[in-house]
């Protein structure tokens, strides 16, 4: 399969799916990139010779999917370290990934609105991640084999509602409320980035850079979080897997740095894309 960035778009109030190539996107005969990743068959196949210029679609969140985003939380170092650090707490090297998940309600388009919900709280963080989009059915899968499973990837972040999390004990709650998990620009075919280990995961948060890592810095890799994951429980096309953040989010500055209605956060991973959010206030 050739190398392909592939995105949910909106024209004239009707949704679509596609291929970015340069500014422009080629309109595909399919709908939706769930079908298209389910069907197992090459997306060019569906070209339907129409196209549109980026500029005069929107870009949509590239999955609806009808299961939670599953993610992985304290995957790499020294974001654990911070979190030790602010907590006075010493959470040990995990043995294996710590997993949570975020309702597909949480998700937005890359260049959508992050809600700040002011009734229940005032400290949203960021945390820009490498987000895996899985292409086939697989249970019990090796590290080994789990390659053979990507379908491709995109930049998701896991907008986070710290006190939400500190109050809940728990994660789900403080990172699944509406308009927490943009996801986007596209989703670029597993063959374009041969090594996901090597990419480039910036956060800036109104220009000024936040978050600088390499995915080589992963305690747990992609092919491990794969292998993890599905002992015991059925990945499937369309799935979708947050990978974890590194430092520099919000409650680990002095003083702690939470975002306001206004601000604006922009998530990139080298050779996938950059995706633009507003944060507004509801
Ligand atoms: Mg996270």
């Amino acid at each position: 399969m050739v190398s392909l960035k592939l995105a949910a778009f909106r024209h004239d109030d009707r949704d679509y799916c596609g291929i970015v190539r340069g500014a422009e996107v080629f309109v595909l005969s399919v709908s939706r990139l769930d079908d298209l990743i389910a069907r197992g068959v090459a997306p060019s196949e569906f070209e339907s010779g129409t196209a549109f210029h980026l500029s005069e679609v929107q870009i949509l969140a590239p999955l609806r999917p009808r299961k939670n985003v599953f993610c992985v939380g304290l995957n790499y170092l020294d974001h654990v370290a911070e979190g030790n650090r602010t907590f006075g707490r010493n959470v040990q090297d995990q043995e294996v990934p710590v997993f949570f998940t975020k309702p597909p309600t949480a998700i937005v388009g890359p260049f959508d609105d992050v809600l700040l919900h002011t009734a229940v709280s005032a400290q949203l963080d960021w945390e820009v991640e490498l987000g895996v989009v899985i292409g086939r059915s697989g249970l019990n899968i090796s590290r080994e084999a789990a390659p053979d499973y990507v379908f491709g990837y995109t930049v998701i972040n896991d907008v986070t509602s710290r006190d939400i999390q500190s109050r809940h004990k728990q994660w789900f709650k403080g990172k699944g409320l509406d308009g927490s998990c943009p996801m986007g620009p596209w989703i670029v075919t597993a063959d374009e980035l041969p090594d996901p280990q090597a990419l480039k995961v910036v956060c800036r948060v109104n220009g000024v850079e936040k978050q600088s890592a390499s995915t080589a810095q992963m305690i747990f890799d992609v092919a491990t979080i794969i292998e993890s994951l599905s002992q015991g429980l059925t990945l499937e096309p369309g799935d979708i897997i947050a990978t974890g953040t590194a430092s520099g989010v919000g409650f680990a500055r002095n003083p702690p740095e939470w975002l306001k209605d206004g601000d604006i956060i922009e998530s990139e991973v080298s050779g996938v894309g950059v995706m633009r959010n507003s944060v507004r206030a509801v």
